[in-house]
């Protein structure tokens, strides 16, 4: 009904804001300047609506906006009843989404609103609404921000997702042609099916990429995709290697959770923050690495109606970059999306990035396949390795010698090393290579050290 003209006016649009002319911006002050107004005019829609902000804003103007404390999934989640514009209880949107997960049926919604549940722990997941037409908006703003040259030739997509969405079925038009693929089915049986679809573009997370990669090596997979997208995952630079020696071909990232669509890679590979829907304040991250530039980003999505998303904080850890990207984009650019800020890991009661540990592994030897390290305890850090035949044993010595001359370097605690060989995982659960598995404050130790 409205959806075509929805989907293509995002699309051009988000087309145009590459070329600054949606944000009708051209330096980094006019830009900051047009979000400002947008936030405010989505103020003004919203807040009438929205109990919790309404409440919020009784004693504050709306340009204060920056007033509003910064909340998270669990001050979220308990407000969620009231912060809403949709009037959907919490309960009720649980019910529908849990429902939809058991039987893998997506469709239902409540009116015109589809609820949606993120990954994560039980009893800390989230809960996502999403309008009909701001599903739409989004379905055109995210192809035009991905598909390459679009009027050359039609695009094949194949999408490896979570959780099966009605939102792109039915897009078949001259130019692009979509596929699901289930992420919950055994990958060895999508072969089959991809080698028949020859996909142009593929979207995936990194682990279902990696496994497609070595579908490609192997010779079963036989597919020459143009463009790769990572997705719903920290791509590391191990992995990024491995699937761009398969395909021959560059991985770009989307950088999308279910708060938002927050970034995406331009034409020369720099994933840029997405400011033309979101203004994106930073919590500096301290680092007892003195890398001190990462940041957690707090975000302000001035396009969610329906759930509004304000001063909410992602557990995510970016890394900008020092130099301007040559594309010329006014966005934000990053040099890398580094974690989860859950994931640092504390050598004694010093705090390390996780991308310190990620550079030890990757500068120590070229024969390091596959890793995963994690931290259990304050003074001690597990190392699981995959190396090349023959070679486990000289890998473990590098590895234990580039941490030691990291830690000298940035004057921290060596933890004790325990190695062990690579643990391959499932694919449902997701691919995560550096991560802590204790809570440093509830950790006596960290605490006496
Ligand atoms: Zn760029």
């Amino acid at each position: 009904m409205f959806r075509t003209p929805i989907i293509l006016r995002q699309f051009i649009r988000s087309r145009q804001s590459q070329a600054r002319w949606n944000t009708r911006s051209t330096t980094r002050a006019e830009l900051e300047k047009w979000q400002e107004q947008r936030v405010l005019s989505f103020l003004r829609e919203i807040v009438p609506k929205s109990p919790y902000y309404k409440r919020a804003f009784s004693t504050l103007d709306h340009s204060e906006w920056r007033k509003l404390p910064v909340i998270d999934k669990t001050e979220m989640m308990s407000c969620f009843s009231e912060m809403n514009t949709a009037g959907i209880r919490k309960e009720e949107a649980f019910h529908l989404a849990l429902r939809a997960e058991r039987t893998r049926d997506f469709s239902a919604t409540l009116g015109t609103v589809t609820v949606g549940l993120s990954s994560g722990t039980t009893g800390n997941r989230g809960l996502f609404l999403v309008e009909r037409k701001e599903a739409w908006a989004y379905a055109g703003t995210l192809l035009g921000k991905i598909l390459p040259d679009l009027f050359k030739g039609r695009h094949r997509a194949a999408l490896f997702l979570r959780s099966n969405s009605n939102l792109y079925e039915g897009t078949r038009n001259p130019f692009l042609e979509f596929q699901y693929f289930d992420l919950t089915r055994a990958m060895a049986e999508h072969v089959g099916s991809l080698n028949r679809f020859e996909p142009t573009l593929i979207v995936g997370p990194p682990s279902v990429l990696r496994e497609l990669a070595r579908f490609s090596i192997e010779g079963s997979l036989r597919i020459s995709p143009t463009k790769i997208y990572s997705a719903a995952e920290v791509l590391e630079p191990l992995d990024r290697r491995f699937i761009e020696d398969a395909f021959r071909t560059r991985t770009d990232q989307i950088y999308q959770c279910t708060e938002g669509f927050i970034g995406v890679s331009c034409s020369h590979g720099t994933i840029h923050l997405n400011e033309d829907l979101l203004v994106i304040e930073r919590e500096a991250v301290p680092s007892a690495d003195g890398r001190s530039e990462y940041f957690v980003p707090v975000i302000t999505d001035f396009t969610r109606k329906t759930q509004p998303i304000i001063r909410y904080r992602l557990n995510d850890l970016l890394l900008p970059k020092k130099r301007a990207c040559p594309c010329g984009s006014l966005f934000t650019a990053l040099e890398s999306i580094s974690g989860r800020s859950d994931d640092i890991l504390y050598f004694g009661a010093k705090a390390v990035l996780p991308d310190f540990i990620r550079r030890a592994l990757i500068l120590s030897s070229e024969a390091i396949e596959e890793y995963r390290v994690i931290q259990h305890h304050p003074h001690e850090l597990e190392i699981q390795l995959k190396c090349r035949e023959g070679e486990q044993k000289s890998c473990r010595t590098a590895v234990g010698n580039k941490i030691a001359e990291l830690c000298a370097e940035f004057n921290l605690e060596i933890p004790v090393l325990r190695f062990k060989y690579y643990e391959t995982q499932s694919l449902d659960g997701k691919l995560r290579r550096v991560y802590r598995a204790f809570d440093p404050f509830n950790s006596v130790d960290t605490v006496s050290s």
